[in-house]
């Protein structure tokens, strides 16, 4: 079954028809008939969708998604209601309280199909970038401003000009968004500073019908929004002032986050723009969760540098890289005598000596190079495409830079003098192929030599053998 979705309705014609409908498409549906049995399975385990009827025993539907929004985890579950005809008040009631969409009936089958699918699959991306619990946690400790956010940016694309001024007089009497009128080609120009957050798009084109025309150029101008990077993000909302079902499916299809239907009501435009909008600013800080968390996986806390999980793939992709023939040098670069700085200074002392040397190694280092904190004080340098000698002069560089200056410890503890020992392995043609354990080899080689340099006395650089 590719959906789970719940039905609360009372009616049980109501329940029966939505389930024929539901699972004609093959989606997997549950049915409840009050408020409290929907909360009751909400919370029991959220579904990918819900659909809630109007005439329940113990709530009305407002209420019900309010207090469904209140359930732990279900801030992005999709949320349909479906109202009698002419149901107006209770529709847009139904929609400032957090409803993705209410649908006043009858609802053409077609119609609610796409909107199911619209929002399945909305709900869908907004639970791939989640992080696991707590991830998310650590975030929003991490990020305590979060909250605050600069006011959106609204774009109106119509053929008519008079149409674009008009939608945008009646938004700015009902919101304090940024709200610009921009033709199909500015759309397409956006600047992606600062980003367009919601495009409000006509489905139709205007007078100007032509090869640019046809009913459905809104519905191209989305796909090509949806398609760059600068707009790519945005909430996309397709208005049909002459409501037409077959664009209405279509855009909902084509990924329409919304629709605007029949002539244009600003307070609904204005309620709709600021739930669209909601809800890419908390997919866009899903995102940047996620890639925040990324980075954190692959970084080092105290140094900044990468760290060991990163370095060994880095340093695989960057053998795949070089040319053939080349080579590339892998330095295993080890604090000398480091925890006699513990010792001696403390904890935070030894800190500090990480951080200068982590600095100190990654003076020289372009974006070619990698570097990589993969032990307590111990340092990986990789270099592509170097022959011996580069190698070797970089590596007798690395030795100068971390010894040249003392290291101011904290709190006024004074300076320390320290060293490296560095192990120097290069990668050539007789190496083991990367999928059998050609970067464990070049590694192991370049520690062997590490080891040598220790045993010579420290503070130089050891040549592995079978590179020389
Ligand atoms: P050698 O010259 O042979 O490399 O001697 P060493 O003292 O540098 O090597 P050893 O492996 O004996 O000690 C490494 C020390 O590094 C032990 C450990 O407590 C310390 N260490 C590891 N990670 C950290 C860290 O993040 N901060 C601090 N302050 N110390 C660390
Ligand atoms: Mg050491
Ligand atoms: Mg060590």
């Amino acid at each position: 079954m590719q959906g789970k979705i719940l039905i609360v309705d009372d009616s049980v014609t109501n329940r029966i028809v939505l389930k024929v409908k539901l699972s004609s498409a093959y989606y997997d549906t549950r049915q409840v008939r009050s408020a409290a049995e929907a909360l009751a399975a909400v919370r029991g385990g959220l579904p990918d969708l819900v659909v809630v009827g109007t005439d329940l025993p113990d709530a009305d539907a407002v209420a019900l998604v309010a207090a469904l929004r209140e359930v732990p985890g279900a801030d992005q579950l999709p949320i349909l209601v479906l109202a009698p005809a002419g149901a107006r008040a209770l529709q847009l009631a139904a929609i400032a309280a957090g409803a993705d969409d209410c649908l006043l009936r009858p609802v053409p089958d077609s119609l609610l199909l796409a909107r199911v699918r619209s929002l399945l699959r909305a709900g869908g991306t907004a639970g791939e970038y989640a992080l696991p619990g707590r991830a998310q946690d650590l975030d929003q400790l991490a990020e305590p401003g979060a909250a605050y956010l600069p006011p959106a940016r609204i774009a109106l694309v119509a053929g008519r000009p008079e149409t674009a001024v008009r939608w945008r007089v009646g938004l700015m009497g009902e919101m304090a968004e940024r709200v610009e009128i921009m033709t199909r080609e500015e759309a397409l120009a956006a600047a992606p500073v600062p980003e367009v957050d919601l495009f409000i798009i006509a489905a139709e084109p205007g007078p100007a019908a032509g090869p640019e025309g046809g009913p459905a150029a809104g519905l191209q101008l989305m796909c090509d929004l949806r398609c760059r990077p600068a707009t790519r993000g945005a909430a996309m909302c397709i208005a049909l002032e002459h409501d037409d079902l077959a664009l209405a499916v279509g855009a909902l299809d084509l990924g329409a986050d919304d629709l605007l239907r029949g002539p244009f009501d600003a307070h609904e435009a204005a309620l709709r723009a600021r739930a669209m909008i909601r809800r890419k600013h908390a997919a866009d800080r899903r995102r940047k969760a996620l890639r925040r968390g990324l980075e954190m996986a692959l970084t080092d806390p105290l140094t900044g540098l990468h760290n060991r999980r990163h370095a060994l793939p880095a340093l695989a992709a960057m053998l795949e890289r070089v040319p053939r023939g080349a080579g590339c040098a892998v330095m295993v670069i080890d604090i000398d005598r480091f925890k006699s700085v513990n010792d001696r200074f403390g904890h935070a002392a030894g800190d500090q000596v990480l951080i200068e040397v982590a600095r100190r190694l990654g003076r020289d280092c372009t974006g070619a190079d990698l570097l990589a904190r993969i032990g307590g004080e111990e340092f990986l340098l990789a270099l592509p495409d170097v022959d011996l000698q580069e190698a070797r002069a970089r590596a007798d560089r690395v030795l100068r830079a971390v010894e040249a200056e003392p290291i101011a410890l904290p709190g006024g503890a004074g300076s320390l003098r320290v060293t490296v020992s560095i192990g120097l392995a290069l990668s050539g043609p007789a190496d083991p192929p990367v999928e059998e354990g050609r970067i464990r080899a070049l590694i192991d080689r370049a520690d062997r030599a590490l080891m040598v340099a220790k045993g010579g006395g420290r503070n130089r650089v050891t040549l592995s053998r079978s590179a020389a």
